[in-house]
């Protein structure tokens, strides 16, 4: 069977998978796999899984909407800071480092215990199982910006009230699509993996963990009902609200503004305004210049928090072959 598009872009470090083919429809195209049935690009979603994604994506954004005056009524104590700061930093990690920069791109090679405390981390955050996240982002690369996509902001067209109802598609419409990427197609590589092949399945119970552990770590510390619910509030509602938001913004806000420096087929920014609270994903010219590449803010300045994940995990031995940038290919790519 021929390899994936994006397994290559993992083995090689090739910039992008359409690169290597001329055409890109040929990606697309229904490819027979071992058993005989035909590989397309996509399956397809039902219907109580687009209820339970409604409610997942607008009852914690309606959290975010009723913070501000519950903060300001002194709803908010130091302990749902830590808390909802804990639980971002590791579900929002486990999407950068894990789900996006390890899983997606082979940026560097993690022990077993790191590849599973990452596919955990990056299910908490909420945005789907890692098999499928890992599925859609690499057809992200192999189709960005162009039909097969499935989350360009520039699908509509390049006029004013279409960019606007694509930066709505591309930010969470998309997630509405009822085709699904194909992850016997995309991530033959996670799914030959047991285990995290069981992590991606167990997604259910990792949604519930990411949603009890804010109102029960809340709740034991204050020892009450009013710590539980406060804790549930910031650290569960706001803080995954936040999350999606920022995350979506990658695929949204970054293909439609920001610097170009780096040569990119595809609308690909940096914005600089995201760098922090994206740790450092919102450098995503550079990412879609270079998809490989362990660190995406590479000039100075450029804050990746992600990155320095990364180089701390090298020094503690639990990560090795990083693919730190280097600066001949960086000078190829510059625009
Ligand atoms: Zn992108
Ligand atoms: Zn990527």
């Amino acid at each position: 069977m021929t390899p994936p598009p994006t397994a290559a872009v993992a083995a090689t470090g090739t910039v992008a998978p359409a690169e290597s083919s001329p055409d890109a429809t040929a990606v697309r195209a229904p490819r027979p796999a071992a058993g005989g049935e035909p590989m397309l690009d996509e399956a397809v979603k039902g219907r109580g899984e687009q209820v339970a994604l409604f409610a997942f994506i607008t009852v914690p954004f309606a959290a975010v909407l009723a913070a501000v005056p519950v903060a300001w009524g002194r709803g908010l104590g130091w302990l749902d800071v830590v808390v909802a700061l804990t639980m971002y930093v590791i579900s929002g990690l486990g999407i950068t480092v894990g789900f996006h920069r390890y899983f997606t791109h082979g940026s560097f090679t993690a022990n077993r215990a790191l590849r599973i405390a990452l596919a955990v981390a990056g299910s908490l955050a909420i945005e789907g199982p890692v098999v499928r996240w890992v599925a859609d982002h690499r057809r992200h690369h192999a189709f960005s910006d162009r039909e097969g996509d499935p989350h360009s902001p520039w699908r509509y067209g390049e006029t004013v009230p279409a960019l606007i109802r694509g930066l709505w598609h591309a930010h969470s419409g998309w997630l509405f699509d009822r085709e699904l990427t194909n992850p016997r197609k995309y991530t033959p590589d996670l799914l030959r993996d047991r285990d995290v092949a069981a992590v991606s399945r167990a997604f259910p119970a990792f949604v519930a963990v990411s949603m009890l552990l804010p109102p029960l770590l809340g709740g034991l510390v204050s020892w009450s009902w009013q710590g539980a619910l406060s804790a549930f509030f910031w650290g569960s509602l706001v803080r995954v609200a936040l999350l999606h938001h920022v995350t979506w913004s990658i695929n949204s806000i970054c293909h439609a503004l920001g610097k170009r420096p780096f040569n990119s087929r595809d609308r690909s920014g940096n914005v600089w305004w995201l760098a922090v609270a994206s740790f450092g994903e919102s450098w995503h010219n550079l990412h879609h210049a270079d998809p490989t590449c362990a660190r995406h803010g590479v000039l100075p300045g450029q804050v990746d928090i992600s990155a320095r994940v990364i180089w701390a995990f090298e020094r503690l031995g639990w990560a090795t072959h990083v693919r730190w940038p280097r600066a001949e290919r960086l000078a190829a790519r510059r625009a």
